[in-house]
């Protein structure tokens, strides 16, 4: 489902939607192919309840209908019995767009007739009005398929071509597939006028085709075809399955991957935010309706998400997070009606009482999310006790797969982290938080700063578009700590922890080949290291280190994606795969050097494989240590592993064990912790704007403002993007502000903060 095709499937409905436009062209009327028959019909009963929803009728241009009505006036006596076929057709379809525009279904009052190329005219169109509409056009004639194609490209717009199935389907070439076409057609004319039999028509089309397919080539990369130019190949009915590429190319409905970043975002009005039992409207590119809010079944940083039915969930924005980039961005992703199993993409738009954007319907993640689970040693190991490293390979595969395909979409997911990522016991992993991934030139607002790029560390996440390296990094971090059950690629002994200083150095400290890092993270973490697959490990070891031959340029998720499936059939091959400490997701040693290496059982605990030989070069022997390295690390006189470490708390100082301990406080002092920051984010009900009468500043700010003995603000300041909220504008111009500015935190230091907190506690042993 997830590769590209010779042709796709859209369901042409889609450009029935508000903003979207759906044209046909003279010859699809005409077309006389039984393997299309009903298409149009189809179609029409289809989007019907959409067209009249939306009033967005199919548009047949004026000129269209003028051309069916010469043709339908045409004798068929003397014709080709197609011919005739096709004469009957304009005539009988001249009938059906009576009847269909009195419904209100088509318009035919568009287009300008006195334009005596049809062709021209749905190029003019399509110029014009790209920047308002996503257009799609119904025609068989592969020259204006190539124009339309190309204008597309060089607009970076979405503009499609294609024809119907008799299931009223939208079957849309690949662009290899209308070059092809193309080209034949070039060649038929191209041979005529080489065997002196051209005629005017002959002419005129190789001279249009010519620097179109010049271009066309050179916009897609595509070289001139060289095999089976012959008459082009019938596809055969009784196999209707679409022939796969080779070679993945960009799906036709994929997003802009030259959108410019948009304006600022900003908030959007809305009366009320609806609870769990509210009832809600919804609009799906197809369809709507209503639907009551179900449990409650959880409250992120960004809105609340309740249950809709067993397999869909809403998730309602707060008040923060209402704003004109997230509505538009979902609307964008619910219109192109996606789905890929383990995605929660928008299926549907989700509207309060009256009206008003609040949130969005997708499908529901199952399990949980990889931050409790395969990020954290302690409760990976009691919640997968089973899992062998094939399972965390399959776990990267999936994660892989689903990246490759939005990326194949020209989606970036932006902020990429444990906390967006799910899994549950049978190893299906879900991407959520799709409103924030940047599509379209709309910006991921948010990020997590071990996930983030060298180039990217210290900008403002909502201001910036990443590019797809910042993004390959963050895929290439997740996939190292998938493999490592959480730890960071940058970890080494020695640092205070630093991350993005860390980050900025590109010291990637495991060891590689012959050389040798003093800073190597000793133990588990070594183990791990020690026993990844070669060709994974050098993409780690080339990404990572700044002398790497990836430091720059990083592997795409499809040759990840290679890799790690050569990883997977690695590990089930018994010949290869010779150390069987290697399937453990802990091993306790080192991997054993080769083949013939001696591997042994512990005598002392009995651990299975845990004593491999070290080959002693002076003797030319294997020397076998007498215990495992667990064993040996527990004799007394070694540095034990202390079972209990009770350490203060920091706001109340008694002594916690500290794997009871919350960023350091103890449960009662978190808890009252997690209040108080609750409260901050509150907004004071008692101090309103003197412009607007609003409550517009919380309690944490005021008693910053207090706190450093400033006075408190009375109105509402500038948002980000230096504008005010609806119905709060200063009637003044704007005064430089000559006190300090740095009133609020910004929401990527306060992220930070989380961060930080949660990397120590990964750093200190969970
Ligand atoms: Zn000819
Ligand atoms: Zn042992
Ligand atoms: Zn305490
Ligand atoms: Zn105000």
């Amino acid at each position: 489902m997830l590769n590209a095709l010779e042709y796709q499937l859209i369901d042409p409905v889609e450009f029935l939607q508000p903003n979207r436009r759906l044209f046909i062209d003279t010859n699809v009327f005409m077309d006389t192919d039984a393997r299309r028959a009903g298409g149009l019909k189809r179609l029409i009963e289809r989007g019907q309840s959409a067209i009249i929803a939306n009033g967005n009728p199919v548009v047949v241009p004026t000129k269209v209908v003028g051309e069916l009505t010469k043709q339908s006036r045409i004798h068929p006596s003397g014709e080709t019995m197609e011919r005739a076929e096709a004469i009957k057709k304009a005539g009988a379809a001249l009938t059906f767009l009576e009847s269909a525009s009195k419904a209100g279904l088509v318009r035919k009052d568009l287009g300008d007739d006195t334009n005596p190329y049809a062709d021209d005219l749905f190029l003019k169109l399509f110029e014009r009005f790209a920047g308002t509409y996503e257009m799609c056009l119904l025609t068989h004639d592969i020259t204006i398929k190539l124009r339309i194609r190309l204008l597309a490209h060089r607009l970076a717009k979405r503009l499609l071509v294609g024809v119907l199935t008799k299931d009223g389907d939208l079957e849309v070439e690949s662009d290899e597939s209308h070059f092809e076409r193309g080209f034949r057609k070039y060649k038929r004319h191209a041979t005529c006028i080489a065997e002196g039999s051209g005629s005017f028509k002959d002419e005129s089309e190789v001279a249009v085709l010519k620097p179109l397919l010049d271009d066309f080539g050179k916009a897609f990369g595509l070289e001139e075809p060289v095999t089976n130019l012959g008459p082009r190949a019938v596809k055969s009915p009784s196999s209707p399955a679409p022939r796969r590429w080779a070679v993945a190319s960009t799906p036709t409905n994929s997003f802009s991957a030259q959108a410019r970043l948009k304006p600022s975002d900003t908030p959007m009005a809305f009366s009320a935010l609806p609870k769990q039992g509210d009832h809600v409207t919804w609009a799906s590119a197809d369809r709507s309706g209503s639907l009551v809010l179900g449990a409650l079944l959880g409250e992120g940083g960004e809105g609340t998400v309740y249950e809709a039915d067993l397999s869909t969930v809403v998730k309602i924005f707060d008040k923060d997070h209402l704003t004109r980039h997230r509505k538009e961005k979902i609307e964008l992703l619910v219109n192109r009606n996606l789905r890929a199993k383990g995605l929660c993409i928008p299926s549907a738009v989700v509207r309060n009482g009256n009206g008003e954007f609040v949130g969005y319907v997708m499908p529901k993640a199952s399990g949980r999310e990889f931050q409790r689970t395969v990020f954290n040693k302690r409760k990976f190991e009691r919640e997968f006790p089973s899992w062998k490293k094939a399972d965390l390979v399959d776990i990267c595969i999936s994660f892989l797969e689903k990246v490759q395909y939005l990326h194949s979409m020209n989606v970036i997911l932006g902020d990429i982290n444990p906390k967006n990522l799910m899994i549950d016991e049978k190893k299906n992993v879900f991407i959520i938080d799709a409103d924030s991934w940047q599509l379209e030139g709309y910006p991921c607002p948010v990020g997590t700063p071990m996930f983030t790029s060298p180039a990217m560390l210290g900008k403002t996440y909502s201001d910036v578009l990443r590019t797809m390296e910042d993004e390959l990094f963050a895929v290439a971090t997740m996939l190292f700590m998938i493999i490592m059950t959480g730890q960071f690629p940058y970890i080494r002994t020695g640092t205070d922890g630093d991350m993005v200083q860390l980050i900025k150095e590109g010291n990637f400290a495991f060891q590689y080949e012959n050389r040798n890092n003093k800073d190597q993270p000793d133990g588990d973490w070594k183990y791990m290291w020690s026993h990844i697959h070669k060709p994974v490990k050098d993409h780690f070891w080339h990404t990572f280190h700044r002398e790497g031959k990836h430091y720059k340029k990083r592997p795409t998720a499809a040759e990840w994606l290679e890799a790690f499936k050569a990883y997977k059939s690695y590990l089930g091959n018994k010949r290869l795969n010779f150390d069987p400490m290697s399937n453990d997701v802990y091993p306790i040693r080192n991997k054993a050097f080769k083949q013939d290496t001696p591997i042994q059982d512990c005598p002392t605990c009995g651990r299975q494989n845990a004593i491999a030989g070290i080959w002693i070069d002076d003797t030319q022997e294997h020397s076998l240590p007498r215990q495992c390295n667990k064993c040996r690390d527990q004799q007394p006189g070694r540095a034990a592993a202390a079972p209990t470490i009770t350490v203060p708390c920091r706001d109340c100082s008694r002594p916690f064990p500290k794997s009871q301990l919350k960023y350091g406080r103890c449960p009662s002092c978190a808890q009252k912790h997690d209040e108080r920051r609750a409260r901050a984010n509150t907004l004071d009900p008692s101090r309103l704007c003197v412009r607007c009468q609003k409550p517009f500043i919380t309690y944490g700010n005021v008693e910053w403002h207090q706190r450093n003995g400033r006075s408190v603000p009375t109105t509402h300041r500038a948002g980000s993007g230096g504008r005010y909220p609806a119905g709060c504008v200063p009637t003044l111009p704007r005064t430089p502000r000559t006190g300090p500015t740095a009133s609020t935190t910004k929401p990527s230091a306060q992220t930070q903060v989380g961060f930080w907190a949660r990397l120590r506690k990964w750093f200190t042993g969970n």
